[in-house]
């Protein structure tokens, strides 16, 4: 078993011990995603990306999508017409597929319940970072209008603008650091005294590149290995098997 395989389990490992803490932590806050991590809307993204793309005459598969989560919408688009027209997407271009692209996710969530489902557990997560007295911030490349109105309605209480950074916050999004680094500043915080919880690969890299101990949720149908291959902490199958992990990671107890 190679060491990234070893972090692929479903209990807490010694990965995320800090030494010298005895115990005591030092978390103040836990930063999460949105899309995959608190709500399963990657399915509909994905759909949306595949179709608008290749209609483009930029081939994109689901699994393309998943693999480039996190990215901001031009970011995305200008990996595809770098591989197909050897040059970056206009911001021209990119407004038209990030338009049309919004527009297929919206009928693709219409055509399944309307709007996109919580992540199991996701609730239950977040009730324990809150109880454990930890600030609850929001890191997502998404730049939907309704994002909170959406998060105080399935998360009320937990989510506020001041602890927010979404893809118009930032300049670079991820993989880069920038959106933790932003989020970090936000709080008041640094490296040490965050956790992030991420289901992309992308994401996860972005997490680790600004210093933050990391925990992945393999919520889609990439391999978890990708996951841990990123520098992720620990890989859990699920939210909800982090839900019943999530305060003693917090506290560091028994590790
Ligand atoms: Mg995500």
């Amino acid at each position: 078993m190679s060491m990234s395989e070893n972090k692929v389990q479903n209990h807490i490992t010694p990965l995320l011990k800090r030494e010298g803490q005895g115990g005591n932590s030092s978390i103040k806050a836990v930063l999460f995603d949105m899309d995959g991590v608190l709500f399963d809307s990657m399915p509909g993204h994905a759909y949306a990306w595949a179709k608008i793309m290749t209609e483009y005459g930029l081939p994109m598969r689901e699994e393309d999508a998943y693999e480039n989560e996190g990215r901001t919408g031009i970011g995305t688009i200008s990996i595809f017409t770098q591989k197909y027209w050897g040059r970056d997407a206009t911001v021209e271009e990119a407004d038209e597929l990030y338009r049309r692209k919004t527009i297929v996710f919206n009928e693709y969530q219409a055509a399944h319940g309307g709007e996109a489902p919580e992540i199991p557990g996701a609730g239950a997560v977040l009730n324990a970072v809150r109880d454990a007295g930890l600030l609850r911030v929001l890191v997502t490349g998404s730049a939907q209008q309704s994002l909170l109105t959406r998060l105080e309605k399935h998360y009320p209480g937990h989510f506020t603008p001041e602890l927010m950074v979404t893809g118009d916050d930032v300049r670079y999004g991820k993989p880069n650091p920038e959106p933790y680094l932003i989020a970090l500043k936000k709080a008041g915080i640094t490296a040490d005294e965050a956790l992030v919880v991420e289901n992309a690969p992308l994401g996860v890299r972005a997490a680790v590149a600004a210093g933050i101990t990391t925990i992945a949720v393999n919520t889609g149908p990439l391999d978890a290995k990708l996951l841990a291959d990123e520098g992720a902490a620990i890989v859990l199958p699920s939210m909800s098997a982090l839900a019943e992990q999530v305060s003693e990671i917090i506290n560091n107890k028994g590790i």
